[in-house]
């Protein structure tokens, strides 16, 4: 019957079960509907509290990693076969935003760890597949992603971390900056040169052991928001990598990291989506309650405007954010699909918490609002894993190319 009906939408049979199929792959599964009910439970009444404390004293999310790995958040999108949810992207996205929306400090850290373990999963080899994979539900196996040096941002090609080439492996030299998960991590991808005296073979990317002699850790402190989630400074000090954590052929990191962030992305993106809709709860219930010349302020239009805006472009956010999901999930995600709902959403985002503190008036500019934090946590959704104006690079390319 479902088949009759995409047929007569679509006049033949071959591009109506093409669709059907398509369709049938992305639709939820109860299982998937009933987690991201979960989540947002389990983020309400057990995350909430203490996000607000981690953001008072800088303490770190992992404290309650044993949770996340009970509730299989760290291996949402890990198949099956090694022991994941094998969640839809479009499902992750959406426990992303729900975790968000009452802890972005633990949403950045479940996106960066969830990401690194697609970039196993895509460039590792084979037979260490099932070895890491099989663990990846584990707070022993926290992992980050590290890209980022004090002189390498926007331009991760500029990267001064080497890897030697000795005998099994090599050896890592260098320093990486602003590493999200650093302090605890396991798992370390790591960006760094194997160019050979005499040879240009470029990045290679590794997944460096945490545990191995030579890595140090500072935590960075003083960040101006998502305070609970961790930070760090990471030196590499002739730490040794056996060449089986080699992801990808050498000379081809730039294409695993850049391919992860393509992912990455869309979790940013919800994250950003998570703080936007929490934003949106406070200034909804806010104006309803906050009375001024004898009613509540929710009867003014100029309130009215800024909650109806901050609505629409959540929505115009969350369906950028679904829609490269599903590109993702079927497998023809573009870097600009997640550039494009990253960028939107980040910027939203951002005014949308302008826009609350706005709402709550003076109630909104000090610590014990919500507000107040979640207006401070948002900001960095436009510079991390890409800034807005490398989004827009991106996405400019992408448009250009094409005419
Ligand atoms: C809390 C936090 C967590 C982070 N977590 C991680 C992590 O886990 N792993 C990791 O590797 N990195 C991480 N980062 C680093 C982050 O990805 C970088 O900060 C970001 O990519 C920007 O790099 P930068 O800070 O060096 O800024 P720069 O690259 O120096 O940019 C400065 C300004 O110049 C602009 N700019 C630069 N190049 C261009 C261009 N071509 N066109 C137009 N404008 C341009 C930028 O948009 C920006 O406005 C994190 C950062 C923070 C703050």
């Amino acid at each position: 019957m479902i088949l009759g009906l995409f047929t007569a939408v679509f006049g033949s049979p071959r591009v109506a079960l093409e669709r059907l199929v398509v369709v049938l792959m992305l639709a939820m599964t109860e299982d998937q509907v009933l987690l991201i009910e979960a989540a947002r439970e389990f983020a309400e009444s057990e995350l909430l509290a203490c996000d607000r404390a981690w953001d008072e004293d800088e303490s770190s999310m992992v404290e309650v990693l044993p949770q996340l790995a009970e509730m299989g958040f760290l291996n949402l999108c890990i198949s099956e076969e090694y022991g994941g949810l094998g969640c839809t992207y479009r499902t992750y996205a959406r426990i992303l935003h729900e975790i968000s929306r009452y802890s972005p400090s633990t949403a950045v850290s479940l996106s960066v760890h969830n990401m690194v373990g697609m970039v196993v999963r895509d460039f590792a080899l084979e037979q260490k597949k099932n070895e890491w994979l099989s663990q990846w539900g584990t707070p022993e196996s926290f992992a980050a992603f590290a890209l980022t040096e004090a002189g390498a941002g926007s331009d991760p090609g500029a990267s001064k971390t080497t890897a030697r080439k000795v005998e099994g492996g090599y050896r890592v030299n260098g320093e990486k900056m602003w590493i999200t998960n650093g302090m605890h991590a396991r798992w370390f991808v790591t960006l760094a040169r194997t160019d050979q005296p005499g040879q240009k073979s470029g990045l290679s990317a590794l997944l460096v052991d945490g545990n191995e002699t030579g890595i140090g850790r500072d935590k960075i402190l003083g960040k101006m928001g998502i305070r609970g989630s961790e930070t760090a400074v990471i030196h590499y000090d002739d730490v040794f990598v056996p060449d089986d954590h080699l992801l990808g052929n050498e000379g081809e990191g730039m294409k695993a990291c850049l391919s992860a962030l393509d992912g990455g992305r869309i979790g940013i993106a919800s994250q950003a989506s998570g703080i936007a809709q929490a934003c949106l709860d406070e200034m909804a219930a806010y104006a309803k309650q906050r009375e001024q010349f004898d009613q509540p302020i929710a009867n003014f239009q100029a309130i009215q405007e800024m909650i109806a805006d901050s609505f629409t472009e959540l929505s115009a956010a969350r369906a950028l954010i679904q829609s490269a999901a599903d590109l993702m999930d079927s497998g023809d995600l573009e870097p600009a699909a997640s550039a494009k709902a990253k960028l939107f959403a980040s910027e939203a985002a951002n005014r949308i918490a302008y826009r609350a503190v706005q709402i709550h008036g003076g109630s909104g500019y000090v610590k014990e609002c919500r507000v107040e934090q979640l207006a401070r946590d948002v900001r960095v959704t436009t510079i991390y894993e890409g800034t807005s104006e490398i989004q827009r690079v991106i996405i400019a390319r992408d448009l250009l190319r094409g005419h």
